[in-house]
């Protein structure tokens, strides 16, 4: 059967993570989460006081990309795949708050956004890959076969995002969560490089009033049609 890229892009928190972890488990291809590398970017300017009053050093961030070494492993017992920063296992601490409210200033950056887009293409360049992002199906992947926009409210999102982070043990209370979710949805749309957009050519997941089943259908589907097109 050919290979394909699968490129699923939307908002944050829109559960579009666990869909794309769950699709490619499924159809035997490699996942990678885009927004993982800018968080772990993030997590780097943060341990090396780069980042001080909601604001970052964009300057020094910068010189310092070459030092930047982002790498995956493959999903262990957990069934997650851990990102490595340096070597480091910084799984959890990228999904923290303050890693969350700076990643967006980071993810505007147009140096950052150009080194890590160009990992990204690197890791699809043999195909059978399903990456999920903001600028997916846009910027990094525009040929993709198979492109996908998840859509959900920013309420909706909110609660599943704070569900998660209590799960986790995390002390936070669903207005800092919407806050944060609406302050990134501001940033990633209204940026000068790769604004989150629909591609022209997705499809439209709108996941408000589908359970997780549904969904997984929905794409399973999609992914078939096209691989035997
Ligand atoms: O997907 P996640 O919420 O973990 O992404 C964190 C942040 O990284 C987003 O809010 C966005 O600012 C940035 N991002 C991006 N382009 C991507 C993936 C993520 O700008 N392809």
């Amino acid at each position: 059967m050919k290979k394909i890229i699968v490129a699923i892009d939307g908002y944050s928190s829109s559960g579009k993570s666990t869909m794309a972890r769950e699709l490619a488990k499924r159809i035997g291809y490699v996942y990678v989460d885009s927004g993982a590398m800018y968080r772990a970017v993030t997590l780097y300017a943060i341990e090396h006081g780069m980042t001080a009053d909601g604001k970052v050093d964009r300057e020094a961030l910068v010189a310092a990309l070459p030092e930047i070494r982002i790498s995956f492993t493959p999903a262990g017992s957990d069934g997650v795949q851990h990102t490595h920063l340096n070597g480091r296992d910084v799984e959890t601490e990228i999904r923290d708050m303050q890693v969350s409210s700076l990643v967006s200033p980071v993810a505007e950056i147009p140096e950052v956004r150009e080194r890590l887009v160009k990992m990204q293409q690197e890791f699809g360049e043999s195909k059978g890959i399903v990456m999920d992002g903001r600028d997916i199906g846009t910027t990094v992947f525009p040929d993709a076969e198979m492109k996908v926009f998840v859509d959900a409210s920013a309420e909706e999102r909110a609660r599943r995002r704070l569900k998660e982070m209590q799960e986790k043990g995390m002390d936070v209370t669903y207005e800092e969560v919407l806050d944060n979710i609406r302050q990134r949805d501001h940033i990633d749309t209204t940026r000068a490089v790769s604004p989150l957009r629909k591609a022209a050519d997705a499809h439209v997941l709108d996941n408000d009033k589908m359970t997780h089943q549904q969904q997984m259908e929905w794409l399973l589907n999609l992914y078939n049609t096209i691989v035997n097109e």
